[in-house]
């Protein structure tokens, strides 16, 4: 299964992900982790995004799609891949047709995940994650046993640089402008599947597999 996932931050694209990861036994493929993960490398591309990221603003196109064609040549994703807030623009839309047609691969289902944009900050202003194994919580929807502890692994959750509401409100602000026109691509393409966000994050589980699986 070759597949995207659409929607804007906070409408659980990571989570349904990892669901997907599950059945599919394919990569979830997310260059905001990919990104993230330069930022901590400190790398001269990680030095530069990190500017963008922190304030709510999206890398260049270059940067992202040179990550993304290096990833889906790996023998991981022979099967199928999960795109995770890729792509983000209709110059990257244009440029994964190219590296699909030069790795002769097809795009086989674009799932968008629609949401409130109210409802998005309260989720997203919540989130918590611990860096040292890696869990997530929400403060309201999934909280830790403990105040800012990890329940896991008892180390000390953060939130994320891009988490506080102003930048939240700016990325929003981004999507809407940027990404969400890619909906109309993909349905022009005939591979959009629209799921609404926001229901229970299984409910929400189930309405993609029947989608997938109906297609
Ligand atoms: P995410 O974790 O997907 O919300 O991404 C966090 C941040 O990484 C975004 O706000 C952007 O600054 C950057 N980023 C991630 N994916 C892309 C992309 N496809 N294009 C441009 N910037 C991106």
């Amino acid at each position: 299964m070759n597949m995207i996932l659409l929607g804007p931050p906070g409408a659980g694209k990571g989570t349904q992900a990892f669901f997907l990861v599950e059945s599919y036994a394919i990569p979830q493929i997310s260059t905001g982790d990919m990104l993230r993960a330069a930022v901590q490398a400190a790398s001269p591309m990680g030095v530069k995004a990190k500017a963008c990221m922190d304030a709510g603003e999206l890398v260049s196109d270059d940067v992202v799609i040179g990550i993304v064609r290096e990833r889906l040549q790996q023998a991981d994703c022979d099967n199928g891949f999960i795109l995770d807030g890729f792509p983000r623009t209709l110059p990257q839309a244009d440029a994964l047709q190219d590296v699909l047609k030069d790795l002769g691969k097809e795009l086989e289902a674009v799932v968008s995940l629609r949401v409130d944009t109210d409802a998005l900050v309260e989720r997203l202003a919540g989130r918590r994650s611990c860096p040292q194994c890696g869990k997530g919580f929400h403060l309201k929807f999934d909280p830790p046993r403990e105040d800012g502890t990890c329940s896991a692994c008892g180390g000390e959750l953060v939130q994320r640089d891009d988490d506080k509401e102003e930048t939240i409100r700016k990325r929003m602000e981004v999507y809407h402008r940027q990404t969400a026109p890619l909906e109309d691509y993909y349905s022009q393409r005939g591979v959009l599947i629209a799921v609404d966000g926001m229901a229970e994050i299984q409910a929400v589980r189930a309405e993609i597999k029947a989608a997938l699986q109906a297609g």
